[in-house]
């Protein structure tokens, strides 16, 4: 809704009562400064001022005042309060030091700023995302990992409380101006996907972090748990976020699509794959940026493990679905759901940019074979992605590229948390060595 007069108008209409400033710290946890409607034209004038500093990422003490700047074209009234005492509306905003410095920290910031940087070059990103979760039990209030159903792919469980959940969440969204394109029950137990339709990236950046509030919210409403985690159960799917990525030029022609060429995909499409591949040691640093996250990429549940694209391939990091021109694309499938959408396409796009500055080959695409059993035919001929968490931020930090798209904030307080994340867990005694080890000796 771009037009600030039909905002007041909803505002007053709804009765909505308060109004949810969303932005993001540094690693894509969701925050909110909450105003009164009433001071809405005063923050949409002037700003909000907040204290960043106790926010990840954000001010050093010296910095801690800072400014939120309102974006009206993002207001949405968030449905599931439309029933209670408290009727609440949210509007994403961007963080800035004083009224005219955008904070280089801020990641929504970032992803403006490589964005930028491509269209100065004629090349505009469109992405959709397709954000895979679990639905678990709530025990004594606290999420557990008890399953709600046994279903399985695109299985049908009317009566299942985890079907209705992922419908509910679904619906709000809808309401909310959001295009599903589906949303279905996914391969393990209790898991569950929402697809949404394609849009530029700041705008799927922020419907990410609404979605994820979302879930989360109604989950609760019903007794449930949304997680995002990418990998809860042992031996069964993770999560996954698998990005869809095309680039258009200015007048929406989509660069990716080129019929002279193998497989339909233009140049351009070939090196954006070939810049994702060169960097993607360090693009996993921030797709996969959880110690968890790792347990996901391993062989034998659809996940991707090497380095590799092809056309009718799920093993594959890369996959170009068969498309017409409108939506030729490529399926970037490593990523998961933890990552922080903002920096994620931000990388990417940067990474896409050099390899189509640089003409960077990928590669033959690794169709109609197994890259597992292919890998175990012959070891090396695909390279793995970083099977730690520590692996990956090393990389990133020889990776100029991609810590230039992060910028200086955003690269050095990454490093830092995720080190300390590392270091925690690598020193962490685990339930796995107290039953396989503690036994034996
Ligand atoms: N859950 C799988 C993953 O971890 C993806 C399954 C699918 O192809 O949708 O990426
Ligand atoms: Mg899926
Ligand atoms: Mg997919």
């Amino acid at each position: 809704m771009t037009n600030i007069k039909e905002i007041y108008r909803e505002v007053h209409e709804k009765k909505i009562d308060l109004i949810w400033l969303q932005f993001t710290d540094m690693l894509g946890f969701p925050k909110l400064v909450e105003i009164s409607s009433k001071m809405l034209p005063k923050a949409i004038e002037d700003g909000v001022a907040f204290d960043g500093s106790s926010i990840e990422g954000f001010a050093r003490i010296e910095e801690s005042d800072m400014l939120l700047k309102l974006n009206p074209e993002t207001f949405s009234i968030l449905p599931w309060t439309m029933r209670n005492d408290i009727k609440i509306a949210k509007i994403v905003c961007d963080v800035y030091l004083d009224e005219d410095t955008p904070f280089d920290g801020d990641p929504r910031f970032r992803l403006k700023k490589v964005l930028k940087e491509g269209e100065e070059k004629g090349y505009f990103m469109q992405n959709g995302v397709e954000e895979e979760f679990f639905l678990f039990k709530l025990k004594d209030g606290s999420p557990s990992t008890e399953l709600v159903s046994m279903g399985s792919y695109f299985e049908m469980l009317p009566e299942d409380i985890g079907e209705k959940t992922r419908a509910l969440i679904a619906k709000n969204l809808e309401e909310m101006g959001f295009e599903i394109e589906a949303s279905h029950h996914e391969v393990s137990p209790s898991q569950h996907e929402i697809d949404f339709k394609y849009a530029d990236p700041i705008s799927t950046a922020d419907r990410i972090i609404t979605f994820k509030i979302a879930a989360k919210t109604i989950a609760l409403m019903n007794g449930l748990y949304a997680t995002f985690m990418p990998k809860p159960i042992y031996g069964v799917n993770g999560s996954g976020a698998h990005t869809n990525i095309s680039i258009i030029d200015k007048n929406g022609k989509n660069l990716f699509f080129d019929t002279s060429k193998e497989f339909g995909l233009s140049d351009i499409a070939r090196y954006f794959i070939g810049g994702i591949f060169k960097h993607i040691d360090a693009i996993t640093a921030i797709a996969n940026p959880t110690v968890n996250s790792y347990k996901r990429i391993v062989p034998g549940f659809e996940a991707p493990v090497y380095v590799s694209w092809a056309v009718k391939n799920r093993s594959a990091l890369i996959r170009v679905p068969q498309a017409d021109e409108k939506t030729k694309r490529i399926e970037f499938r490593s990523p998961d759901p933890t990552s922080n959408p903002y920096l994620l396409f931000a990388v990417v796009f940067k990474a896409g940019l050099d390899g189509i500055e640089n003409k960077i080959e990928p590669g033959d695409a690794a169709n109609d074979i197994n890259i597992f059993e292919e890998n175990l035919r012959y070891p090396g001929k695909f390279k793995t992605l970083p099977s730690t968490l520590k692996e990956a931020i090393e990389a990133l930090k020889k990776d100029e590229v991609i810590k230039d798209a992060l910028g200086k904030i955003i690269t050095e307080k990454y490093i830092e948390a995720k080190e300390r994340e590392w270091d925690e867990y690598r020193t962490s005694v685990t339930d796995w060595e107290i039953k396989n080890i503690l036994p034996q000796y």
